[in-house]
């Protein structure tokens, strides 16, 4: 097997190269083909040394993922579906706007959270993606683009890692495609156009504010522990108190003065005057100031979650409260739900390898019990 050079960040490949006997300024050279022009053949890479390029042929690859599907929105939004192997599929989503281009990426094949209101969630889980597989839909959207687009600059300029999968159960795979899209060699993205949302695993928001501290949103969906324990399960784990001092900790270190909190709006659940109440007060009594904003996210529906989309009324309403209280609150606008690439729709295609273990434990078990003793 040789080695896959999108799993490196440029420390990695630094020491890839130096591995093979080649100065720093060689895998700088490597990284900025790879990623800056998108090129995957080493024989391509006309400035790098024909001694290097040698030395690479048989030791190490660049290999994007199969696409499986493309779809393409009429507002402009394209979804594409990436076979990752063993059966499971990703999907990543690119947004254009006006001022910029957003691409919404996968960390994992499924989800294991298990949020009630979200399909990948109700997937199951099957596996981690690696560094590679991360940076890949990232490697291969900016080279796509560029090409379909006609423009010769870059296109992508913000990534939010809020597509499949919980980013911060993936850790040691995401932070160095993390760095990967920041490297002034790669793609140069601001730490302010990074954004990982998160479902609130406190332990590791605090080390990505240690390790590579990018935005950060939190999906918090409900203003109190026992309603958000029922929708967003890793509560339990980590209830609000100790999620919102993690927040406050992890303002120390993010490139923005402010936490972005996302909410997704579920008729009668969590969408009523009193729910938008309680927020002001939690987020009052948690810190001083303006310090975070809400993102009010419409809820995407699918037939097994059997939630329904607040009306926009009570959407205004709840916005309104917020507001009124200093809360900055916005409300997501649904991009490209006629390609079902919205928030939430990405279900992608995944192996439950999580329920696929427990149904076989169960059958050992019946196994086990109708053996005669
Ligand atoms: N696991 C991470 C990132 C992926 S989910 C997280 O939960 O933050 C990205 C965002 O989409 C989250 O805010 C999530 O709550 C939201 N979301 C999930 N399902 C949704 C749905 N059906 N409708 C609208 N938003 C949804
Ligand atoms: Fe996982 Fe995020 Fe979906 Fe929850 S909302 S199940 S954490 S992907």
């Amino acid at each position: 097997m040789t080695a896959n050079l999108l799993d490196y960040d440029l420390e990695g490949l630094a020491a890839f190269c130096e591995q093979l006997g080649e100065k720093r300024f060689r895998a700088t050279q490597l990284f900025r083909w790879i990623h800056q022009k998108g090129a995957s053949q080493f024989d391509q890479m006309s400035d790098l040394a024909k001694s290097l390029q040698g030395k690479l042929q048989g030791v190490a690859h660049v290999q994007g993922l199969r696409i499986i599907s493309q779809h393409e929105s009429a507002d402009g939004t394209i979804k594409w579906l990436f076979d990752v192997g063993g059966g499971d599929a990703v999907e990543t989503v690119f947004i254009p706007e006006d001022d910029r281009g957003t691409l919404c990426v996968s960390s994992q094949a499924g989800c294991a959270v298990g949020c009630r209101f979200c399909s990948t969630g109700h997937q199951g889980f099957s596996r981690n993606l690696t560094t590679g597989e991360i940076a890949a839909q990232l490697w291969f959207a900016e080279h796509f683009l560029r090409k379909h687009l006609g423009i010769a600059e870059r296109v992508i300029s913000n990534v939010v890692m809020m597509g499949m999968g919980e980013p911060l159960q993936n850790y040691d795979a995401l932070v160095p495609a993390l760095r990967t899209m920041l490297s002034d060699h790669g793609y140069g993205l601001s730490r302010r156009r990074v954004t990982v949302s998160t479902s609130g695993v406190v332990p590791m928001m605090d080390r990505l504010g240690q390790d590579c501290p990018v935005a950060l949103a939190v999906s918090l969906h409900a203003p109190h522990d026992s309603l958000r324990d029922n929708l967003v399960p890793l509560n339990r784990k980590y209830p609000l108190a100790e999620l919102m001092a993690a927040c406050q900790r992890y303002l120390a270190h993010a490139p923005r003065d402010f936490i972005t909190f996302e909410y997704c709006m579920l008729d009668g659940v969590n969408d009523q005057a009193v729910h938008a109440q309680e927020l002001v007060q939690l987020v009052r009594q948690t810190g001083p100031g303006a310090w975070c904003k809400f993102n009010l996210i419409p809820f995407n529906p699918f037939p097994a979650s059997g939630l329904l989309r607040s009306d926009p009324k009570q959407v205004t309403a709840f916005a309104k409260v917020l507001s009124e209280a200093g809360i900055v609150t916005t409300v997501r606008k649904t991009r490209g739900d006629d390609i079902d690439a919205a928030c939430g729709q990405l279900a992608g295609d995944v192996q439950d390898r999580t329920a696929v273990a427990s149904r076989m434990a169960r059958q050992r078990t019946v196994m086990l019990k109708s053996v005669p003793a």
